[in-house]
């Protein structure tokens, strides 16, 4: 058999093509902002995971062209070795702090940070117990280690402590939960699984890539939400929603985090984050903690979007964030509400399975500090047209 006969055999996306509703890959000619330009024309954008609206601030955009000129464009090697720049240490001393844990370690994307930190933590003849709605990233990293996965309902507590109470008592354990699930935006029940988890002798990581500068008083996440910073032994985040950059940090125990810096084959065999993009990081953590006026601001919006949508009859799931679902249910359905809404000005995603469960598909929607409330004015209004014409509400 041809190694690539799969690739000929594959249509599914052809055939979506070919009915004009194709949704991915769309090329934005501008940045990313509450409004992009897409094949010439101007829309809203309610598809990305810009939450405070960073990606075009002055201060980043400077502190990122400063550090090409002072460093360069890449490091060109891993932090390991020669990709380690002062600035690196800087960001990783910030975040520590800003999370409250003794250390952090930085790597060059989110997806990278939890395929190495959960690869190197979980060995032979240890567990990693995971929510069924865990990122993806959680679930590679998981059939990278060389221990055993265990998955349990989304955010069923019960469930959760019927499968911790089936492992070896000597075994060790981590629990890894998304803070706020990216595609329905609902919330870990962190105080529950943090009561069984310790009941259990389990450590928790949490993977607050939705969560940092969007969740609690001080932006510190889902963990300073819920007040159980101290009983989260490990927190992630990414720099590619609210700090309007690319990268990831895992924060935890000095001792934790320097035996990942030794062990982790993510970190040691891939280049580091180039200097621009760690700059527009520390200026974004600069401002996450300067102006709690975008997190107020971007609080606002996301409580008027919950109350009018529901008003309207969507079905929003038990969203508690700015991701906020529109649940239409069948695939093709599903795009082509995406279509209505591209065709009428407004850029959201279409998510089907295996990202959400099947019969299930959703419009993705999430929000930014930086929108106008004219902007959500014409969302909600061609949202409302888009569903009574094809029966997602009723008429
Ligand atoms: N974890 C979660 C919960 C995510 O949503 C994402 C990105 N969508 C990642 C990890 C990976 O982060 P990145 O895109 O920054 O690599």
């Amino acid at each position: 058999m041809d190694i690539f006969q799969k690739c000929y055999n594959f249509t599914a996306a052809r055939e979506v093509m070919a009915l004009g509703l194709y949704p991915y890959f769309h090329p934005l000619s501008s940045g990313q902002d509450t409004g992009v330009v897409i094949d010439g024309r101007p829309m809203i954008m309610i598809g990305s995971n810009n939450y405070l609206g960073l990606t075009s601030h002055p201060e980043v955009k400077e502190a990122a062209i400063k550090a090409v000129e002072k460093y360069g464009s890449g490091c060109s090697g891993s932090r390991f070795l020669n990709g380690t720049l002062d600035l690196h240490v800087e960001l990783e001393e910030k975040l520590a702090k800003f999370v409250r844990k003794e250390a952090a370690l930085v790597f060059s994307t989110g997806f990278q940070t939890n395929l190495g930190t959960i690869s190197a933590l979980v060995s032979k003849h240890d567990y990693v117990v995971t929510d069924r709605a865990d990122h993806a990233s959680i679930f590679d990293a998981c059939r990278l280690s060389f221990g055993d996965t265990m998955k349990y309902k989304h955010n069923d507590m019960e469930d959760l402590e019927r499968v911790l109470s089936g492992l070896e008592e000597e075994a060790g354990k981590l629990i890894v939960i998304d803070g706020v699930f990216s595609m329905e935006g609902d919330l870990a029940n962190l105080p529950e699984i943090v009561k069984v988890g310790q009941k259990y002798g389990a450590r928790i990581m949490v993977d607050d890539a939705h969560g940092i500068g969007v969740m609690g008083t001080n932006g510190r996440g889902t963990a300073e939400h819920f007040g159980v910073e101290d009983k989260i032994d490990l927190i992630m985040g990414t720099f590619s929603k609210s700090f309007a950059s690319l990268g990831g940090f895992i924060a935890g125990e000095e001792a934790i985090i320097h035996y990942l810096k030794h062990i982790s084959r993510e970190l040691i065999f891939s280049a580091s984050m180039p200097p621009s993009a760690v700059a527009a990081t520390l200026k974004a953590l600069e401002i996450i903690q300067r102006e709690p006026q975008r997190r107020k601001r971007l609080w606002e919006i996301t409580d008027r979007m919950h109350q009018e949508y529901r008003n309207l009859g969507f079905d929003i799931g038990t969203t508690e964030t700015p991701v906020i679902p529109i649940i239409v249910g069948e695939d093709l359905q599903t795009f082509k509400f995406w279509r209505e809404l591209f065709d009428q000005g407004i850029f959201a995603n279409p998510i089907i399975s295996p990202a959400v469960p099947k019969g299930k598909a959703l419009i993705r929607t999430s929000y930014t500090a930086t929108h106008t409330d004219q902007q959500m004015d014409k969302v909600l209004k061609v949202f409302a047209c888009v569903g009574k014409k094809l029966r997602v509400l009723a008429s």
